[in-house]
């Protein structure tokens, strides 16, 4: 399986490669010097990504047959780090509102806010300014799609646990009369098909596509506005899902229908790296960076074939205190997670319905219990919450890797910066969150 993984991914490099050099050759392609502004922006977030995930990340993909501990794709678009702390009303740790908020609009507010600042006044966003400028918007992400971050790019509300509310105001609030957000991908069948109000119908009425597969999705025609969602919250878990690569297939879809002569502004986001770490999950983190990996190799050939792009990448803070190597023991053994078949919370459901525990989470894991663990796995009762269930498999696994947490919330370390494509070179050294708002404004420029 993880030889599988290796080979595959060689695969892929050597088309990036291959495409690099056809584009280079390609007689369609005139451009030699790169435009100064981009035509299109893509903004990645990977939620909760501290920088312990992305080294976690690059030891859990290593080869170990090589002395050589292999970079990741991210690896090469390292530019700086960002500073993610909230207003100061809200300390020095922030929450995905408040930075997603900074990312978007360049100001500091309180944990919670959506597109508002410190006084609860609006703030206009980057994705708002693009629209403006007549550029094609959207967002594609792995929660549901009125979840902090994507929220904050799009609406304004006092608290990012409004779900409904800031549903209808994808609908209701226009600029020069128009939606702000032409594509949305992502989950929130609860917050768009309610009781009180069908969202989706109201979406088709005004004309848009609309998919809740993934299959239904890539049959739709290019080139139109398109609501897709595809679970009641959020998407399945990377480990768990149809397509682990859900991201990278959401991505791709926006950036077909968003292509037009304008240009457009796509917001990605990795939302469940920091569901994993909320979580203290290290399998599920791996699975979700993995997915957040492909998504970048996949816009690494976009910008390849279309310089007149900028990719930015950064995480809005840090959670779970991730530790690689715990308790004062110098290893960690990722080799352990590499051939989960599914998660531990679809583990702990399904656990209880085995005649053999031991050997069902053998299977699954894709390694022999010895002793102690099949004590601890037979620990599990029927009786317990399936959280408490989740929690003796995640155990299990920390210790087998020797992974440590510190927290089920986020830390207020600085996060790494990635950019890569037109107008990169702004996003270098240490910057403030709100600094990569502020550069994605200058590089838009005013409304007329
Ligand atoms: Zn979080």
């Amino acid at each position: 399986m993880a030889i599988n993984k290796f080979v595959a991914i060689s695969l892929v490099s050597a088309v990036a490669v291959l495409g690099t050099a056809c584009s280079v050759t390609a007689p369609q392609d005139s451009i030699t010097v790169k435009p100064s502004k981009p035509k299109n922006i893509i903004m990645v977030v990977a939620d909760g990504m501290g920088p312990a995930y992305t080294t976690a990340y690059r030891l859990y993909k290593n080869d170990p047959t090589t002395d050589e501990i292999e970079p990741t794709v991210l690896d090469q678009f390292l530019v700086g780090t960002a500073r993610t702390y909230p207003a100061s009303v809200s300390g020095y740790v922030t929450d995905s509102a408040a930075s997603a908020t900074a990312l978007a609009a360049g100001v500091k507010t309180y944990n919670g806010a959506i597109g508002l600042d410190v006084d609860k006044n609006r703030v206009e966003t980057v994705l708002q300014r693009a629209k403006k400028l007549g550029k094609r918007t959207g967002v594609a992400v792995t929660s549901q799609i009125v979840h902090a971050t994507p929220a904050s790019y799009i609406a304004h509300n006092e608290s990012r646990r409004n779900y409904n509310q800031i549903a209808d105001s994808f609908l209701d609030d226009r600029i020069d009369g128009k939606n702000i957000a032409d594509v949305m991908l992502g989950g929130g069948w609860d917050y768009f098909i309610r009781d009180d109000r069908n969202l989706v119908a109201e979406f088709k009425d005004l004309g848009y596509q609309y998919a809740d597969s993934y299959t239904e999705l890539l049959a739709l025609p290019s080139g139109k506005p398109t609501l897709g969602l595809f679970a009641d919250m959020g998407l399945s878990k990377a480990l768990d899902d149809s397509n682990p690569h859900r991201l990278s297939v959401l991505t791709e879809s926006a950036i077909g229908h968003l292509e037009n002569t304008n240009g457009f502004f796509l917001l990605v986001e990795a939302s469940q790296v920091d569901w994993a770490g909320h979580a203290n999950d290290i399998a599920s983190a791996m699975g979700e960076m993995e997915d957040l990996e492909q998504t970048i190799k996949l816009l690494k050939n976009y910008v390849d074939m279309h310089p007149d792009t900028l990719v930015v990448l950064t995480a809005d803070h840090s959670t779970g205190g991730l530790t690689i190597g715990a308790d004062g023991d110098y290893r960690w053994s990722p080799e352990f997670i590499q051939n989960m078949k599914a998660s531990v919370t679809v583990m702990s459901e399904q656990i209880i319905e085995q005649e053999d525990m031991a050997l069902y989470a053998e299977d699954i894991f894709g390694f022999e219990l010895n002793d102690e663990e099949k004590n601890h796995i037979s620990g599990i009762t029927s009786d317990m919450k399936p959280r408490e269930r989740e929690g003796v498999l995640k155990l299990l696994l920390d210790k087998r890797t020797n992974t440590g947490w510190t927290t089920s919330g986020h830390t207020g370390v600085d996060v790494e910066v990635y950019a890569f494509g037109t107008g990169a070179e702004a996003f270098a050294g240490n910057l403030n969150n709100t600094d990569i708002a502020k550069k994605i404004f200058s590089i838009l420029g005013d409304v007329e």
